[in-house]
């Protein structure tokens, strides 16, 4: 551990505020002449300060510039020292680029990097460069440049605590992993103390996320955590407490896993005959795949250093970072919609590696040292990366991975040129890809033509990438150590993606036993997808209509391939969610035209928008609600915007007076009054078009609906329960939370019993009612509601046949016991247990 570097020399009589100047050039003289008064520099510096404006642009951004003199000039300089003068007008630096603060700077190298380290931090931070530029207090602009609680760099902090400090020792299961430490590093910022987390002699900022990931604590590792400066003691009580609040969750996280992991031991999954050489790694997504190896090379990318000034470089990162986090967020949106919150929330992990102040200021050190943009990011995301890696831990290990891949999201927006690479030399005969490590990204990216199992050697069960490789259905093992990149490429492998073990050159028994259970997979799967057509009917003759959650004409034929009898939900929002602007009466009519086409008979429940909450329309310009999901949104909002509930209700009804199976759904109804309401407005609109009557429906999503569904159901034709928001609301989890994500389980008996009660009341009114819902994709799930007197289930299509194919096994006395079990189980993780895995029947398939 190196000490803290000297801090640079920054004195209250090289402050001064409230300075005036002619022009830029008198400002940097009279930066120069503080600088020579105090005796830092001889005379002529300021000529050489303003000699170097002639060559570089000392702009550094946000108000900010740093004159200093010219290269060749650094023996003018007799001690390290900076002026600040303080222009709270401003002054042109450059056309469009004004000052406030100009920081004169006389330095050696070493200590000039430090100087713009703190700088470039506090350009981050814009409340306080604003105090700073019209305080009256210079001790604000001493404490700013010197305090280094604002120098993240952990390898600069001294392994020394500060004045108050407290011992933990870390009871989180997995470490400090990034999910955790995310929550640190937020709690952290909300402090406006100084805080050190130290583990032995490291130690880290814990306002930085990349810093705590750095210090890889583990489980039983002992760690003091300090803080100084006014009302420290409280400051770090108040961390402490946030640091233990998280471990419950922690420890309810790890036995889950373990759960899981306990459900899926070599007992259930394949054995081979004889005793192949085997690698064991970690289990990242189910099946078994065989192949021969292909071995990736480390996609080492060639990021060549152009140099250009910085207020370019600055302009060049930060809108590459702005830019990166909208299409992250988009990924984030997207994510949570298709897969929900819990899958979410490792984009939201990776996005919040976007605000990482070392990994900024490490770049922007390296950007004033004289490197170009991409190679300073791309330097600082390696170094990074590479720290990670080294600490031997998988979880941080697969973080790395994250933050390659952020990074190199980050760099096809400095330069498209560098964008995400492909595989494209993969050999056409289906291979076990073998890397050190796999982006996300080139995850996505396989062809899973000719990609037929995947072995990392690092990377983690809980890695993106993963979770990709289960969407793709491609068996994965991870960690599986450095051995794995010295395989010979071209030998056959079995990857065993439930036990997480890789079969080196098994034998013709061995292939021939995988090969049966591969069938076995296949067969089961294939028995799903022949059946989808089928109808979703019991054994016993119960049946349950199947619909798909889709929003666009053109993904209606996939839909009904996939086995959809129609469609249960389309998410109308998106079409002005998509757009920059609203789609207009005849617009909207077009596209409910052609769903119905597209339909062609079979049954379309539109629901009218649902703006608000996570689905705000920059567009619309709404009011700025403190708690959005609280607030005006779904039919809250249509009720008060006539403009935005008119012109969708008349596109409907001219849209279902020319034929087809049209409803309408009402989402977010809290109360019989916003029902009837919407019911006058329809029936208004429906008069005046002269158009035919279709239902009406409504969401269940707010537990005061469930609860109220018997007074609901007098006036409502049918109800669709979005258990999405559903379980939001009745457990108080905000879907978009990925703290509390593991935790927004849809199977909590709570949610069941809101179900319950909503079918209960639909019943005593002859109504029908669906779920719309992420539940109702689960096969298990749909099988629960099934048993709870659920008629119609609305999902992705990519979660038809196998729902469908669940039903079809079951039969509805057995559904409605399972599903009178799970409302008096105490907890979600009780009503899953109650699913049987489907392995024994695998076991008769691979044996027949
Ligand atoms: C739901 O809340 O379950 C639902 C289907 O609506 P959305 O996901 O669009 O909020
Ligand atoms: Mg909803």
């Amino acid at each position: 551990m190196s000490t803290q570097a000297p801090s640079p020399a920054v004195r209250p009589e090289l402050i001064r505020l409230a300075a005036t100047a002619t022009d830029k050039t008198d400002a940097i003289r009279q930066a120069g002449q503080l600088l020579v008064a105090a005796g830092c520099v001889g005379p002529g510096y300021e000529d050489s300060m303003i000699a170097r404006e002639g060559v570089a642009n000392t702009f550094l951004g946000a108000g900010v510039a740093i004159p200093h003199g010219l290269g060749e000039d650094k023996g003018l300089v007799r001690r390290d020292g900076i002026a600040v003068l303080q222009f709270v007008e401003g002054i042109e630096w450059n056309p469009g680029q004004i000052a406030h603060l100009v920081v004169g700077i006389a330095a050696s190298s070493d200590s000039h990097i430090a100087i713009l380290r703190r700088l470039t931090r506090l350009i981050q931070d814009e409340a306080r460069l604003r105090q700073l530029a019209t305080t009256d207090d210079p001790s604000l602009i001493l404490a700013a440049l010197q305090d280094d609680a604002t120098d993240q760099n952990r390898a600069r902090l001294p392994a020394e605590d500060l004045d108050e400090r407290v011992t933990w020792t870390v009871d989180y299961p997995t470490g400090l992993h990034a999910r955790p430490a995310a929550a640190w590093s937020e709690a952290a910022k909300a402090l406006p103390i100084a805080l050190r987390v130290r583990h032995g002699s490291e130690t880290a900022d814990p306002r930085s996320l990349v810093a705590l990931l750095q210090l890889g604590l583990k489980a039983g590792d002992r760690i003091t955590i300090s803080a100084s400066g006014p009302g420290a003691r409280g400051a770090l009580e108040s961390f402490h407490a946030a640091i233990t609040r998280l471990s419950t969750r922690e420890k309810a996280e790890a036995a889950r896993a373990a759960q899981k992991a306990a459900a899926a031991v070599p007992v259930q999954g394949w054995k081979p005959v004889g005793t192949p050489a085997m690698i064991a790694g970690v289990a990242a997504s189910p099946g078994l795949a065989i192949g021969t190896v292909h071995i990736l090379a480390s996609a080492e990318l060639d990021v060549v250093d152009h140099p250009v000034d910085l207020a370019t470089g600055g302009a060049l990162l930060e809108g590459a970072l702005v830019r990166t986090r909208a299409q992250m967020q988009g990924l984030i949106d997207d994510t949570t919609r298709r897969l929900g919150a819990g899958d979410a929330a490792i984009f939201k992990a990776q996005a919040s590696l976007l605000d990482d102040t070392d990994l900024i200021t490490l770049t922007c050190q390296l950007m004033v040292e004289g490197h170009g943009v991409a190679w300073a990011w791309h330097q600082a995301i390696e170094r990074m990366a590479g720290q990670l890696s080294a600490l031997g831990n998988p979880v941080l290990a697969a973080r790395s991975a994250d933050l390659r891949d952020i990074g190199r999201r980050v760099l096809a927006q400095i330069d498209p040129g560098l964008g995400l690479g492909t595989l494209d030399d993969l050999p056409d005969a289906p291979c076990i890809l073998v890397a050190a490590d796999l982006a996300p990204s080139d995850t996505a990216a396989l062809d899973t033509n000719r990609v037929a199992g995947i072995a990392t050697a690092l990377g983690g069960p809980t890695s993106h990438s993963a979770i990709l490789a289960r969407t793709l259905g491609l068996p994965s093992v991870v960690a599986a150590g450095a051995d794995l990149l010295s395989q010979a490429a071209g030998t056959v492998a079995i990857v065993d993606g439930d036990t997480g073990r890789v079969w080196l050159d098994p034998s013709e028994a061995d292939l021939a036993s995988a090969r049966d259970w591969i069938a076995a997979i296949a067969a089961r799967r294939a028995a799903e997808e022949a059946e989808r057509s089928r109808p979703a009917v019991t054994r016993d003759g119960h049946g349950v209509a199947i619909a798909a959650n889709v929003n666009r004409p053109d993904q209606v034929a996939d839909a009904l391939a996939q086995g959809g009898e129609g469609v249960g939900l389309m998410r109308t929002e998106f079409l002005f969610l998509e757009r920059g602007d609203s789609p207009s009466e005849d617009e909207q009519y077009a596209v409910y035209r052609a769903m119905i086409d597209a339909l062609d008979g079979r049954p379309l429940i539109v629901r009218t928008l649902d703006i608000g909450g996570d689905k705000q329309v920059p567009h619309l310009h709404l009011p700025k609600e403190e708690n959005p999901f609280l607030g005006v949104r779904g039919a809250r909002l249509l009720l008060r915007r006539p403009d935005l509930l008119e012109p969708q209700l008349r596109a409907l009804y001219r849209a279902a007076k020319d034929g087809g199976d049209l409803s309408i759904m009402f989402p977010m109804i809290t109360s019989v009054a916003e029902l009837l309401t919407l019911r006058e407005r329809c029936e208004a609109v429906r008069v005046s078009l002269d158009a035919p009557v279709v239902p009406i429906g409504i969401m269940i999503e707010v537990p005061a609906a469930a609860v109220q569904a018997h007074a609901l159901a007098k006036h409502a034709d049918f109800f669709s329960v979005g258990t999405n928001d559903l379980t939001q609301y009745a457990l108080a989890i905000d879907r978009q939370n990925p703290e509390l994500a593991s935790e927004a389980d849809s199977m909590h008996p709570a949610v069941l019993r809101l179900i319950a009660m909503t079918v209960e009341g639909a019943r005593r009114h002859d109504r029908w009612v669906g779920v719309c819902g992420g539940l109702a994709g689960d096969p298990f799930g749909a099988a629960l509601l099934t048993g709870l007197g659920v008629t119609e289930l609305s999902m992705t299509p990519r979660d038809l046949p196998a729902v469908k194919a669940r039903l079809r096994s079951s039969e509805l006395p057995a559904l409605q016991a399972l599903a009178a079990r799970a409302l008096t189980m105490e907890s979600a993780a009780d009503v899953r247990a109650l699913d049987i895995a489907p392995v024994a029947e695998m076991r008769e398939r691979s044996a027949a």
